[in-house]
């Protein structure tokens, strides 16, 4: 059994052994365990719900766990504003936000992220017009390194909130969110397979003509799984409960899980679970809630990398990487899905000033990755990539500073706020610098 002060991630490959751990409840107790951190010399890192692949809230120091902060702080319907504590899971949030008519704009695929983690490395969706959850933030409230409780908004401190709002849990302690919501709405989703070839050649059209769009190719086949979902005026028409268990639940984690496990033990089935799994999910119409149609249950574990390249290059770099996987002797377990958002303005959003497309590559948990995430990344650094904060890859400061045009406005804000770095991991001594 883990000690008290042992913590891993969701995926299992990463660890640490925290010297403490702490559970603040108010940002007053957050200002007396980073105080007691520093008078021991002890670094600080904030963990969410342990979702990222990167060791990006490893730490050796004080580890300080989410739980005591996850309360709704304020809410103005009239302006669509809601702040809520720093800790509180997304589907506390999504579930608060349907309460009082009120939703997110976009959201990934999964919500069990806390609201602070989730923004910390620009978890996003896929938009035509909407970006990440970051992009959603209007004002946070943090303590610095210092002790300083401080609020920041685009009006206010707004450096800081440019750095702190996409800071990779390395320009302070986040203690609330603002978010920017608007009216509930309702999506319809239209699920089908289609052939690569034809989502490649159709991919501006199939980009344009729908509010969130992305697709799953199955390794070593032409298959894929396309999903679109565009607001609906209603009524809703929820998948019934035995299709969405039998798609959603059964599908997609019992029989994939079991056939993932299959594959795992006999790599050489891999490419019959591949075209089994492109053929499985037949199509499907329904309209929910949007973060109902959003998000689903990932339970079965793996690994990813996930890339953010131009969207000018997606279809050229797609091709690429099709060619690389068919062509080589890995056992690709998981499809490759991808989604697309806008540029934004965000400094370390990996979406900063360009229109933008997601390739994420996914490995059975236990399985091996390392040659083809190796040559996978090869293709996209060489178009400009930029990987997700909190999915594997290794990129350092050096890369980062070249693609990230705001890179040095975002170290000069951490060294003004955190000159001792009392919230450095080794993840951002790589990725940020000493
Ligand atoms: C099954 C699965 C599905 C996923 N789906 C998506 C997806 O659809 N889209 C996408 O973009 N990503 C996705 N991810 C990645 C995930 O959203 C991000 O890694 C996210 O950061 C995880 O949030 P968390 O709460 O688990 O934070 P953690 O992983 O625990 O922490 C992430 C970072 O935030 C920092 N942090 C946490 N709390 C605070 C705080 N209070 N103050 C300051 N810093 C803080 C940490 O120090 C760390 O640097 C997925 C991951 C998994 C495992």
């Amino acid at each position: 059994m883990a000690g008290a002060n042992e913590w891993s991630n969701w995926a299992g490959n990463q660890k640490a052994k925290a010297a403490r751990v702490a559970t603040p409840q108010s940002a007053s107790e957050v200002v007396e365990v980073l105080r007691a951190a520093a008078d021991d010399g002890l670094t600080v890192k904030a963990v969410g719900s342990g979702h990222s692949f990167t060791p990006a809230a490893v730490t050796d120091g004080v580890l300080i766990k989410p739980t005591g902060l996850t309360r709704l702080k304020q809410i103005d319907k009239e302006a669509g504003l809601v702040t809520v504590e720093s800790g509180m899971p997304l589907h506390q949030l999504n579930a608060l936000l349907a309460e009082n008519g009120l939703a997110l704009t976009n959201m990934g695929d999964i919500q069990v992220q806390t609201v602070a983690g989730a923004i910390g490395t620009g978890t996003h969706g896929t938009g035509r017009t909407s970006g990440s959850i970051a992009a959603q933030v209007a004002a946070l409230e943090l303590v610095l390194a210092g002790g300083e409780i401080v609020n920041c908004s685009p009006e206010q401190n707004a450096e800081l909130f440019q750095a702190a709002r996409l800071g990779v849990g390395a320009v302070g302690y986040v203690t609330a969110v603002t978010f920017r919501t608007e009216p509930a709405f309702l999506l319809t989703a239209r699920e089908e397979p289609m052939r690569l070839d034809a989502v490649l050649d159709g991919f501006d059209d199939l980009v344009a003509d729908n509010e969130h769009f992305e697709f799953y190719w199955f390794p070593y086949t032409d298959r894929t799984n396309i999903k679109r979902n565009n607001r609906a005026t209603g009524p809703a028409a929820p998948l019934s409960g035995f299709r969405h268990w039998m798609d959603d639940e059964f599908l997609s984690n019992s029989v994939f899980g079991a056939a993932q496990r299959l594959a795992r033990t006999a790599p050489r089935l891999t490419r019959t679970v591949q075209k089994v799994s492109g053929s499985a999910l037949s199509a499907r119409t329904y309209t929910d809630r949007s973060d109902k149609v959003f998000t689903s249950p990932r339970r079965v574990k793996f690994v990813e990398m996930e890339y953010a390249i131009p969207r000018a290059a997606f279809v050229e770099v797609f091709r690429e990487v099709t060619r690389t996987i068919n062509a080589s002797s890995w056992n690709v377990n998981f499809p490759i899905e991808v989604r697309v958002v806008p540029g934004d303005d965000l400094w370390l959003s990996t979406a900063h000033g360009r229109e933008t497309a997601y390739i994420a590559c996914h490995m059975y948990q236990g399985t091996r990755f390392d040659e083809y995430f190796k040559a996978v990344e090869q293709i996209f650094t060489a178009h400009e990539g930029r990987p997700h904060w909190g999915k594997m890859h290794t990129r350092d400061a050096e890369y980062l500073g070249k693609t990230y045009p705001r890179f040095e406005d975002f170290l000069g804000v951490r060294d003004r706020v955190d000159p001792k770095r009392l919230f450095a991991n080794e993840y951002t001594r790589r990725v940020f610098g000493e």
